[in-house]
């Protein structure tokens, strides 16, 4: 069994900052650590919280229960055909290692999803996102112990109910399993995306007319860092809210009174709003409760301005659905997961 580790504080461990203290604190470094944690689940004291790099969770007190961080490692090519890569790798891997790997190898797919912090056990979870790609384009398969049976199961993707920001794992087996490794599956040739966001825009200002995977996946950063506050610097979760989805009759009763709303279609009847739209229009770029604070440039991100506790956080997350309700009666739902 793994080392029981009392009264831990997660400050280093969430990407927030926040200095929640974990009664009991797990740290799972191998498989045989994952199967001894599971076989010995009865004496774990509960709730039990599964860590990956703590760049989605949101501790709002200190935690009454016990952390398990996976950090198994490793990434292997399984197995490939004329057309596919099969790239295995471990849950506590670093999101960012796997993308990197498969960049310097030209194996592709993964590239616009680069410098996303977190893990990949974590990224089927919310079927994590960026510049026009989702983790359920490259995920083949997702291995996981069931807690309750005490059996290890596999789930092709299009078993997973990826949806945006959404899956099986979010609902159904919430808090029921602990994923140990993901397969993916990349393509031996190039399927760039590059219409997304300001992609194109930026390699045409470096005057790139065919752009490689080492160019995109750097241009991708770079982009990625002049919009996103540095977690080394400031604490923060990226994106702390939703996109949300609204029917298109709503969305033509908003362009009367907003006429600048940012919307994108989703399908014939229904289009996505721009969170970050909606709360920077309703002027709370700043807006500060406690420590914790609205960024100034990219009103979608909330951030630990000044030593915020996770109190603070959610308090000012509250406010501001309450705000984006009553201006423009939509409901908007966080991303980041509150323990
Ligand atoms: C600066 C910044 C930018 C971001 N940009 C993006 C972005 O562009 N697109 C995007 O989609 N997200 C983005 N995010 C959010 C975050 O990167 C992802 O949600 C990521 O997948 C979180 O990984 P994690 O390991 O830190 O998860 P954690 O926060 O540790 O955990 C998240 C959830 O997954 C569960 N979990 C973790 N590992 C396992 C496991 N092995 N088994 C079972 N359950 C597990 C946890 O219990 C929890 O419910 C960003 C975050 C930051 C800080």
């Amino acid at each position: 069994m793994p080392n029981l580790i009392k009264n831990k504080s997660l400050k280093e461990l969430n990407t927030f900052g926040i200095n929640s203290i974990a009664d009991n604190f797990y740290e799972l470094n191998s498989d045989i650590d994952i199967f001894e944690f599971i076989a010995e689940i009865d004496k774990v004291a509960k709730p039990i919280y599964f860590l990956g790099a703590g760049a989605n969770t949101l501790f709002t007190s200190n935690f009454n229960g016990s952390i398990a961080k996976i950090n198994t490692k490793g990434i292997v090519l399984k197995f490939e055909d004329d057309d596919y890569l099969y790239v295995e790798a471990n849950a506590g891997v670093v999101w960012d290692d796997f993308v990197s790997f498969c960049v310097a190898n030209k194996y592709y797919g993964a590239e616009n999803l680069i410098a996303i912090p977190g893990t990949v056990g974590a990224a089927p979870i919310q079927n994590i996102g960026a510049y026009g790609v989702e983790a359920k384009d490259i995920i083949h398969m997702v291995y996981y112990y069931d807690i309750e049976s005490f059996t290890l199961n596999q789930l092709e993707a299009n078993s997973c109910k990826f949806a945006y920001r959404d899956s099986i794992f979010k609902n159904e087996l919430k808090d029921k399993i602990i994923i140990t490794k993901v397969l993916f599956k990349l393509s031996k040739k190039p399927t760039f995306k590059l219409s997304y966001g300001n992609i194109n825009d930026a390699l045409k200002i470096k005057g790139i007319i065919s752009p490689d995977i080492f160019v995109i996946s750097a241009t991708i950063k770079e982009i990625r860092d002049s919009k996103l506050p540095n977690i080394e610097v400031i604490g923060n979760a990226g994106s702390f809210f939703k996109n949300p989805i609204i029917s298109k009759e709503k969305l033509e009763e908003l362009i009367l009174d907003f006429p600048s709303i940012v919307s994108y279609d989703v399908s014939d009847t229904e289009v996505k709003l721009a969170a970050g739209w909606l709360i920077d229009n309703a002027g709370l770029k700043g807006y500060q409760i406690g420590g914790a604070a609205v960024h100034q440039n990219q009103a979608l991100v909330l951030i630990n301005k000044d030593n915020a506790s996770g109190k603070d956080v959610m308090d000012l997350s509250k406010y501001i659905q309450k705000e984006i309700k009553q201006i423009y009666g939509v409901d908007l739902f966080p991303e980041v997961i509150f323990v």
